[in-house]
């Protein structure tokens, strides 16, 4: 029996040689490998001895040959035996080889097309693959580190069926993981202006730059960056936001919006015209958002809006329609349809960090190019890329894998009315698509509330669902006090800036001012700020006032505590998978409250 023998990796060889002869195999090794054996005064033949034909073009062909390979993978059978006998071929059992170091080679910043490419291996993968593929006969061994026990095992009467099969699957890994770097190096040399790979700025944190890059593989890629260079959390925010966006106008049939931070949605919206409160924004003349058409610039507003109805003249702000404002402040935008000039006008004004959308105006095109800079990062997405209908990543070395979450959150999700139905309405069911698929979106746990076609609180990535529900209330709450007349009548002082005139509103609405925030450091941004203060039974009767928000969970929710919280914000519909031993405490607890309870049987945890 041969044992065939061709590693470019010598650790350990001179052993290995030794313990294969005194099992009893003859050696047969390629060229340098048989040199170093035979140098230690060990017997091998050179591979030219079995396949009377010598390695040629300077290495490229040594080990190809059916003297080889005929040897490795003829089974144990009356036919193979007969074949080989014909041809004088010599059973192999045993096959030792290591690749090409590619991986190493390629790592040098200097290295060549030509170095890169001699350091292909052929023959090796292909004695892997023989032997490996032929495992119910033969030894494969890739690893010096499993030398030791193979030996003892083939000179204790061979290695069993088991061994062989892990060795042949290490073998198979092995290949696989030397192919990935000979395709990554092409993907990067060959297609790595974006055709296939993109180098981003960093990764996760500036220190982690080495290596940071997005591809695609077996397909184009879908992205293609108009302007800036993103990063990391760019790519994250821009595939989840495209995700959110592309399925909230399938399911409402209008166009959308997302708002990201940190992989979290702190905005999402869809283009519903803005009613009359709203609509106070067509006061500015230079954006005329259409009051009776949906459109993405409604989308965008709602999603985002900072301060974009303010009258300069007037120096008034009117009622601001965004979600978190604070939160969405240098985030990165997820829009359904083609960038218009007036949507990138609004976005124009706003502190954000890039854009997805699957097409751009000329004209809104250049507003963005020249944002930051010129840095801001400008994606456009296909959309008509299909993901596979599986997904992987790769954690402490480990990879994950799972069935995409292709969930199809839409009116249908919504029908299971559990409890006493208090109406539901049209409003109300897109309201809870926009909740819900915003959730699917939102690092878990969370929680989210939405009114008027758009999130107005979003309690993400809390470990207790109660934390999630207070933490949308909050926000939900701010939205609503950022629409009381105190705020909507600030007398503000001159020559304040927008983000000084937000972050003031957010002071009031949050009710920390006087306490946590002197009202000392008011005085140069309004007028009379003691008299605006936002006391405490204010503020609870004006949150007493509002109805119709919906709530969606995006697990179910465990304890009453949940829907008591959320019925001081105005809601009056709840949705959440159902599945509690506490259901009936739930369902108690909405129908007290007047609220309408919906089951969806649909957990969407996102991490
Ligand atoms: P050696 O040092 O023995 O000359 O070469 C060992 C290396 O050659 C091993 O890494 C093995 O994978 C590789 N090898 C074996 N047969 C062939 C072949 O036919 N063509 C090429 N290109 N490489 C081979």
């Amino acid at each position: 029996m041969l044992a065939i023998i061709s590693v470019s990796d010598k650790t350990g060889l001179i052993p290995l040689a030794k313990g294969l002869v005194s099992a009893g195999l003859t050696l047969v090794a390629s060229g340098g490998t048989a040199k170093t054996i035979r140098d230690n005064g060990i017997d091998v033949h050179d591979v030219a001895d079995i396949t009377k034909f010598p390695e040629m073009l300077g290495g490229r062909v040594k080990t190809l040959h059916p003297a080889v390979h005929g040897g490795i993978l003829a089974r144990d059978s009356e036919s193979d035996r007969k074949d080989l006998e014909k041809h004088n071929i010599s059973f192999v059992s045993v096959v030792v080889c290591n690749l090409y170091p590619f991986k190493k080679t390629v790592q040098s910043s200097n290295c060549s097309l030509e170095e890169a490419v001699e350091n292909i291996d052929i023959g090796g993968v292909t004695l892997l693959r023989a032997a490996a593929k032929n495992h119910e006969r033969v030894s494969v061994i890739c690893d010096p580190a499993d030398y030791d026990h193979i030996i003892s095992e083939l000179k204790s009467g061979g290695t069993s069926r088991e061994r062989r099969q892990l060795l042949a699957l290490k073998a198979f890994e092995h290949t696989t993981s030397y192919d990935e770097s000979i395709s990554g190096f092409m993907r990067r040399r060959f297609a790595g202006n974006g055709e296939r790979a993109l180098p981003l700025r960093y990764g996760t944190n500036p220190h982690q730059k080495d290596d940071a890059e997005l591809y695609i593989v077996e397909d184009e890629m879908p992205i293609k960056v108009l302007n800036g260079s993103p990063g990391y959390i760019n790519i994250l925010d821009g595939l989840n936001g495209w995700q959110l966006v592309k399925e909230l106008s399938d399911a409402t049939k209008m166009p959308a919006a997302a708002s990201f931070k940190h992989v979290s949605p702190a905005g999402a919206a869809i283009g519903l015209p803005l009613n009359e409160t709203e609509s106070a924004c067509c006061m500015v003349s230079d954006l005329p958002i259409d009051t009776k058409k949906p459109s993405l610039a409604a989308a965008y507003a709602r999603a985002r809006e900072q301060d974009w109805i303010i009258n300069d003249r007037l120096q008034k702000i009117a009622p601001s329609v965004g979600a978190d404002r604070m939160s969405s402040f240098g985030d990165f935008i997820a829009l359904s349809e083609k960038c218009d000039e007036l949507t990138a006008k609004i976005i124009n004004r706003e502190v954000s960090d890039g854009v997805v959308a699957p097409d751009y105006d000329p004209a809104a095109l250049s507003l963005l190019a020249k944002k930051k800079n010129g840095n801001y990062c400008v994606l456009k997405i296909n959309p008509n890329y299909l993901p596979s209908e599986t997904e992987e990543r790769t954690v402490f070395g480990l990879r994950l894998r799972q069935k995409r979450n292709n969930a199809v959150i839409n009116a249908e999700t919504f029908t299971n009315v559990v409890g006493k139905e208090n109406g539901m309405n049209k409003q109300a069911v897109d309201d809870l698509i926009v909740a819900t698929i915003a959730l699917k979106y939102a690092q878990s746990n969370s929680v989210c509330f939405a009114h008027r076609g758009q999130v107005i609180g979003m309690g993400a990535g809390q470990q207790s669902r109660i934390h999630c529900t207070r933490l949308a209330g909050d926000k939900a709450m701010n939205w609503w006090l950022r629409q009381h007349p105190t705020v909507l009548s600030l007398p503000w002082k001159n020559a304040i800036k927008r983000s000084e005139k937000s972050n003031a509103i957010d002071v009031l609405c949050s009710g920390v001012l006087g306490s946590e925030i002197a009202i000392d450091q008011w005085q140069h941004i309004s007028m009379n700020p003691s008299n605006r203060l936002l006391r405490y039974e204010e503020r609870k009767q004006w949150l007493s006032q509002q109805t119709g928000v919906v709530m969606s969970s995006d697990a179910f929710l465990p304890f009453r505590d949940n829907v008591d919280c959320a019925k001081q914000f105005g809601v009056s519909y709840v949705a959440h998978p159902g599945g509690s031993v506490r259901d009936e405490e739930i369902k108690e607890a909405c129908d007290e409250h007047g609220i309408t309870l919906i089951h969806t049987g649909l957990r969407l945890f996102h991490h």
